[in-house]
């Protein structure tokens, strides 16, 4: 019997065989020839999957938070006016990271949770003030509601401020095209849709944000999170030049290029499709078992997750049953609905068979939680789903 159930939660993901075995190898030296190689292609495909060609990469060991936190700590200087479109908890905590490097910060939220702010309510509070940053959260995976990152950078680029964009749920799964839609810095964390064991912080800074890096007055309020330490690290390995500042966690690095070779042997807007297709037909799946979804509309919803309500008289302990069936699932995380919903997460490797294997655990956790459901209900529309030709 496998020992193992099927991880669909929004991160951590399942992780190919190819970047498991990176992370299997023995450890080279951080300096050895050919790990210098490896991260100096990691640096280049970085820049190939965020569609971002004149972007700066930065690998940096921490998960997506520091991300968040290196963003802010690089581009806001004390002062500075932010503003901050929240579609859940990872729009709050842009909030307070930019607060600690000394922004004042402009929440812009939706109107209820599950929705977005309306485009034309940034562009109000944009016009109001003088703001030098905005962030977006591409798919605030507490409520797995999808911002319109293009309409909203390009209202950025209109207003003048650096478009920066939390990508943590959704780079290398949800279409964003750094360059051409005008987005001035990207971040995203190795354990979702990019494929790598938790770990990484990673970034693709655009020619203005690293502009406004070089202009500053004073240096970065984190030793850690500075650019003054990393931009030379980054470009030392790129020109496959030995450099050390903190010691790069070898086997992710290993992995993050195994990872994004993948994604790039599949094709960025190959994979974008498979994640279109493989979302609907959880959506689908979801819909016919009378499941309602946070996001307000489909419209608003993520591509990488779903987030169903439990039905009535359910609880969290239907995700016990359906983890007896094989298939583990994440629970709420915002607060204000933490107990009332669950989240599959879908991105990455994922395929046809784990969408199947996902919706037929949940109907049978749902048997298992005394729901009157008809079996196969959930599966007939995933199937359905997958059968229409793209
Ligand atoms: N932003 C978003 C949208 C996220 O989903 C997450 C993680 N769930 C983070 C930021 C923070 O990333 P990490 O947990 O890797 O620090």
């Amino acid at each position: 019997m496998k020992d193992r159930k099927l991880l669909m939660i929004p991160g951590p993901i399942e992780f190919t065989p190819a970047v498991m075995r990176a992370m299997g190898m023995p450890t080279a030296s951080h300096v050895a020839p050919n790990f210098i190689e490896v991260f100096g292609q990691a640096l280049e495909r970085l820049r190939q999957v965020f569609l971002c060609p004149a972007g700066q990469p930065f690998v940096v060991a921490g998960s997506g938070t520091l991300a968040m936190e290196m963003a802010a700590a690089n581009l806001i200087e004390p002062g500075d006016r932010a503003l901050v479109v929240n579609t859940g908890v990872f729009g709050d905590r842009f909030g307070v990271i930019l607060e600690r490097f000394g922004a004042e910060v402009t929440q812009v939220c939706a109107p209820a949770i599950g929705d977005a702010p309306a485009i034309e309510e940034v562009e109000a509070v944009l016009q109001s003030g003088d703001f030098k940053l905005m962030t977006i959260t591409h798919v605030d995976t507490s409520t797995a509601v999808a911002a319109d990152v293009k309409s909203l950078a390009a209202l950025g680029q209109q207003y003048g401020v650096l478009v920066v964009v939390d990508g943590v749920c959704a780079v290398a799964g949800e279409e964003m095209r750094q360059e051409k839609w005008g987005i001035d810095l990207a971040i995203t964390a190795s354990q979702k849709a990019i494929g790598v064991p938790p770990g990484l912080a990673l970034i693709v800074a655009g020619p203005r944000a690293m502009e406004t890096y070089r202009q500053r007055d004073r240096p970065a309020g984190s030793f850690y999170a500075d650019w003054e330490q990393w931009l030379p690290i980054m470009e030392a390995y790129e020109a496959r030049r030995p450099s050390y500042f903190g010691t790069p966690p070898v086997n992710l690095v290993w992995a993050l290029n195994v990872s994004l070779a993948q994604i790039l042997a599949e094709g960025i807007g190959a994979r974008f499709a498979r994640h279109q297709r493989v979302s609907r037909a959880v959506k689908s799946a979801v819909a016919a078992l009378g499941l309602e979804e946070v996001p307000v509309s489909p419209e608003r919803g993520a591509v990488t997750l779903t987030a169903p309500y439990y039905p009535d008289g359910v609880d969290s302990a239907l995700l016990g049953h359906i983890g007896s069936a094989g298939v583990i699932l994440a629970g709420g995380l915002h607060p204000a609905i933490k107990d009332r919903y669950f989240r599959i997460g879908h991105m990455g490797a994922v395929n046809e068979s784990d969408v199947m294997a996902t919706v037929g655990a949940i109907e049978t956790g749902l048997i298992l939680a005394g729901c009157e459901i008809e079996p196969g209900t959930g599966l007939a529309a995933a199937q359905a789903a997958l059968a229409k030709p793209a």
